[in-house]
């Protein structure tokens, strides 16, 4: 397994790295509130999407570029800020304002698991590999393909023949679309496949953080993907939270935002269930 930084922070092989945050920022007041409260939580990133691909046109699709310097803000707090890029020119101009604001911060844009066209890969790559104060997070491909995901390999791959490096780049698993013909008894919003994620992880050698909320759905499932999670070796977990007053301001993935309390209590349930089936491993 390659080693894991996360922009300028290396983690050692028994850290973390956890996500919290909304889905996507509307505000500079919403993105700091949250912020602040992630970062009294001692969670190392905070989320905020600016750009959000929609099923729909006409919805909200993000605030745009007009975020990034309410992104630049909340790494004064000491938070890896992570968001989803669709281009090189979106990385380029997000860690310029980001950089020059605090030349101490780390970044983390994510692929998304629509965004899955190898060019724009390819060009986030090389963008995200002109500093290493950037790491890039790759989702999984909506549609599961058994056995290793080639497609996942494979962008993952485009990833790296932009010039990223293996140490900088990581995976995250959010699920797969589910059909009609979906063994779902959980209801899931999309399905996780552990034993998919896991493989993907072990042959492309990168570690591997899981989006518990995407599966979910809705809030009250969280819990339950994060208990299907435990038993596979996540580096970090992905929730999106907001501060209560703001949940039900959120116009996109309201119903799965949990209380950034709750998230904060969802990673510490997560640290202790970890540390307890190492020691059984061990034993
Ligand atoms: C998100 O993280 O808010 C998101 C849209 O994720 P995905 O691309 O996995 O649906
Ligand atoms: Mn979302």
């Amino acid at each position: 397994m390659s080693e894991f930084h996360v922009g300028r922070i290396a983690l050692s092989p028994d850290e973390r790295l956890d996500i919290v945050g909304p889905c996507a920022a509307q505000s500079r007041r919403q993105v700091m509130e949250c912020a602040r409260e992630v970062a009294s939580y001692g969670i190392r990133g905070f989320r905020a999407c600016v750009f959000k691909p929609r099923t729909e046109p006409y919805t909200f699709e993000g605030v745009g570029s007009r975020g990034y310097p309410w992104l630049a803000e909340a790494s004064d707090l000491g938070l890896v800020v992570a968001t989803e890029l669709r281009t090189g020119r979106q990385v380029r101009k997000l860690a310029e304002i980001l950089f020059d604001h605090n030349p101490n911060a780390s970044l983390v844009v994510w692929v998304g698991s629509r965004n899955t066209d190898h060019v724009n890969v390819r060009s986030i790559g090389r963008a995200a590999a002109e500093d290493s104060r950037i790491s890039v997070g790759h989702k999984n491909p909506m549609h599961l393909k058994h056995g290793a995901h080639p497609d996942w390999v494979g962008l993952v791959n485009h990833l790296r023949s932009g010039g990223m490096s293996d140490d900088h780049v990581f995976l995250v698993h959010r699920g797969f679309s589910v059909n009609d013909d979906t063994h779902n008894p959980d209801g899931m919003k999309n399905l996780p496949n552990h034993e998919v994620a896991m493989r993907v992880s072990e042959k492309l050698g990168l570690p591997i953080i899981m989006d518990l909320s995407h599966p979910a759905g809705v809030a009250s499932k969280v819990e339950l993907v994060a208990e299907g999670a435990r038993l596979y070796d996540y580096r970090g977990l992905m929730i999106e939270a907001a501060t209560p007053p703001r949940i039900s301001e959120a116009k996109t993935d309201k119903a799965q935002h949990v209380t950034v309390a709750e998230a904060a209590a969802i990673i510490q349930r997560d640290i202790v269930a970890r540390r307890a089936l190492l020691q059984e491993r061990a034993a």
